[in-house]
This record gives structure tokens, C-alpha cells and sequence, in this order.
């Protein structure tokens, strides 16, 4: 496998490098993403309201790499509409619906690929981003937060919770149930779909679905969250069936 960078894949999925820079030594590092500048580096200054710099991998520097510099100025790969998704050799895949994001929980492109979802107007983080090299552990750049998301064990858990949702009735929810949020580090997200709670009673089985949400990582519980809502919406029992419902859809919608 080619080991390469957020900044090298995203700037290839967003319209190609910047042109020009000068000739820089060989190992010459980015000052952004940190990688090799293969020999043409950019001089970067930051803007009035480039408020980053302190992300930068080297944030004394001022040679950025021509993917670095491309994102830094694009403003298709900053918008939240267009520029939250997945980049891979493939180019770019938007993850911005429950179903986006359920077709690529439960089938992510062949790595290496990057994910970042934009969370404020003209916000620069592709460059922030870290590689995936493999499909079950995914780094997810979530605004300026580093997620990893563990993809079986959050599989697993959107399971357990939609399992536990049809077998308790309404009226068990209504009389005895605590809210669970699903956490308050993604409820600074400007994006209202991270704030989603769901009720647990207090029986047998929910200490044990409690028990299970307890050990997931930030990065697993916004994973549940998507898998669930879009279970959901496609009103299948598990993620499986709801991954082959939308697989049905689409082909539908293709003609396949
Ligand atoms: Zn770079």
C-alpha cells in the first residue's frame, strides 16, 4: 500500500495541486500536514482570520507542500455542503446524509483514504487529516477534533441499541427512562445531528446496552449514532439489512 497524506488525496479529489512554488531541498517537510514536499514548496502566510497556525505540524514554518497550499486556498474542499465526505483514489464521496454516511460505515473505499467532516463555515481541516490503512480503524477529522472510529465495535453497538428500541415498547420508554446523551465533547459541533439522544430504561437489559455504549470512543458513538439513525430511516431491524436496503435503492435508482 502507497503511504501518502490527507492533504496529497483531498487535493487530488478537490482539483489538483497548486501550481507553481519554488524548488525546495529534497526532504523538505510541509509545515501543515507535515509530509514530504517531493520538491516544490509553497510559501505559506496565514490570513487574518487563519486561526490554525498552532495545528500546523511544524508551526514555525512557512513552506507548505502544492496539496497543502491548494487546500488552504480552495474553497470547495471548506464548505460544509460540499466538502465533509470521504477522499480515496477514487476522488471524493460526499458524507453528509444518514444514508452517505451508512454506505460508508458499512463499505469504506479500498485505503488509503481520509475522512473529515466540516464543521463551521470555511473551515480548513483536510490537511489535518490522518490516512486510514485500514477499514475496521478509521480516523475521522471531525472539525479540529482527531476521532477514531473502531467500525465493528460501533456496527456492533447500532445493533444492540436498535435491538433494545424494538423490543421495549412506547409505554415502557414514556414511564421509566433516563436520557443518554451521546456525548457533550460533540455537542460543541454547530451541526445539530450530533446531539441526538435516545432513551435506555432502567431494566435488566438496559444496564447491560448501557454498559456496552460506556466503552466507546467518541469516534464509535458518533459512528452508532449515523448507523442507528439510518436504520431507522430505512426502518430495517440491523445495519446489515439496512446496508443491503440502500444497496437495493441505488441499484434501483441506476437502473442496475
Ligand atoms: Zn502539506
Amino acid at each position: 500500500m502507497i503511504a501518502t497524506t490527507a492533504s496529497i488525496l483531498a487535493a487530488a479529489a478537490f482539483g489538483g495541486e497548486a501550481p507553481g512554488g519554488q524548488a525546495a531541498p529534497e526532504g523538505t517537510r510541509c509545515a501543515a500536514c507535515g509530509g514530504d514536499c517531493h520538491g516544490t514548496s509553497h510559501h505559506y502566510v496565514a490570513g487574518k482570520s487563519f486561526n490554525d497556525k498552532s495545528m500546523f505540524s511544524h508551526p514555525g514554518g512557512d513552506r507548505v507542500c502544492a496539496s497543502c497550499s491548494s487546500l488552504l486556498l480552495s474553497d470547495e474542499a471548506t464548505s460544509g455542503h460540499t466538502g465533509s465526505g470521504v477522499v480515496s483514489a477514487i476522488g471524493f464521496k460526499r458524507l453528509l446524509s444518514n444514508r452517505e454516511r451508512l454506505a460508508f460505515l458499512t463499505a469504506p473505499p479500498e485505503p488509503p483514504f481520509a475522512v473529515a467532516l466540516i464543521t463551521a463555515k470555511r473551515q480548513h481541516v483536510w490537511w489535518m487529516a490522518r490516512v486510514a490503512y485500514d477499514r475496521d480503524v478509521i480516523p475521522v477529522q471531525f472539525g479540529h477534533r482527531a476521532l477514531i472510529v473502531d467500525r465493528p465495535r460501533a456496527i456492533a453497538a447500532a445493533d444492540a441499541v436498535l435491538e433494545y428500541e424494538a423490543e421495549t415498547t412506547e409505554r415502557d420508554q414514556k414511564t421509566t427512562y433516563v436520557f443518554v446523551p451521546l456525548s457533550r465533547d460533540l455537542k460543541l459541533s454547530q451541526d445539530g445531528q450530533y446531539t441526538s439522544r435516545f432513551q435506555i430504561d432502567q431494566g435488566n437489559h438496559a444496564r447491560s446496552l448501557k454498559q456496552q455504549l460506556s466503552r466507546l470512543s467518541l469516534g464509535d458513538l458518533w459512528a452508532m449514532s449515523q448507523l442507528r439513525s439510518a436504520a431507522r430511516e430505512l426502518k430495517t431491524p440491523t445495519v446489515a439489512d439496512a446496508a443491503r436496503a440502500l444497496t437495493a435503492t441505488e441499484a434501483l435508482a441506476t437502473g442496475d
